[in-house]
């Protein structure tokens, strides 16, 4: 229990100040302190290219502490429509999507909706996390597919990606704490606790992650929860 306050409490106090660099290294950037010279400015990125990465981690070890500190960690599960929180996860990767011309669609099998007992909130960081690594881990102009279908009373996610996939010899470490692939660390940002947070909300609700991977061809991750259905 201390371990895990200690962290949060180092969380919270890191990102205070972490926000102040970043909002006046914008500042600056736009000019507001006067005209930059290339070089000037080419650092000042650099300042805000690193203060981003740390601002990352530190709201990601925040979610760790959080989901592990167990008093507080409650699942709170209701019938909810899972297509449509599928769907409000990609939305929100509008902007990114745009950037990098990639685009997601479902699978043609894909049901419009399914009705599953499950914890909005929790579900959707699960699958903000997997989409995300799709996204992050494909290559611009790329298509993601994804599907949801029901088999022996689970209901199953997945994201099939085009990227760059995640070599053999790792693969057995994907759900560890703090693990980045050989292949993407250093040219992909990243903490390394998006699919450890992942693995840890799905099985508290008694769900299952796994992924299928080929280094340079792709990756299809899954995830399975139980379904109990109710009255639609
Ligand atoms: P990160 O912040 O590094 O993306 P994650 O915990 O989400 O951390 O993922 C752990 C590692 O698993 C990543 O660093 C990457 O090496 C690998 N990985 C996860 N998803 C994918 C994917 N869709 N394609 C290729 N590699 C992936």
């Amino acid at each position: 229990k201390l371990r895990a306050d200690f962290v949060s409490m180092a969380s919270h106090q890191l990102r205070t100040p972490l926000t102040g660099v970043k909002w006046f290294a914008e500042l600056l950037l736009r000019g507001k302190a006067g005209k930059l010279s290339i070089k000037q400015k080419d650092y000042l990125e650099q300042i805000s290219i690193s203060n981003e990465k740390m601002i990352e981690l530190i709201e990601d070890m925040l979610s760790v502490s959080r989901i592990e500190s167990s008093e507080r960690f409650k699942i709170e599960s209701k019938l909810e429509n899972v297509v449509e929180i599928f769907r409000q996860v990609i939305k929100d990767q509008t902007a990114i999507l745009n950037i990098r011309n990639i685009s997601i669609e479902n699978d043609r099998n894909c049901p419009k909706s399914l009705l599953a007992n499950v914890d909005k909130n929790k579900l959707y960081l699960i699958l903000q996390n997997v989409i995300e690594n799709a996204v992050k881990y494909s290559k611009n102009g790329d298509k993601i597919i994804f599907n949801i279908h029901v088999a022996d009373d689970q209901v199953i996610f997945s994201v099939i990606d085009h990227g760059v996939g995640i070599p053999k010899y790792q693969q057995g470490k994907v759900f560890d704490r703090f693990f980045r692939a050989d292949n993407i660390s250093s040219t992909h940002p990243g903490t390394g606790l998006g699919l450890y947070i992942a693995k840890f909300l799905v099985e508290k609700q008694n769900g299952k992650i796994w992924f299928v991977s080929t280094e340079g061809k792709g990756s299809t991750f899954y995830i399975s929860l139980p379904l109990v259905k109710g009255k639609s």
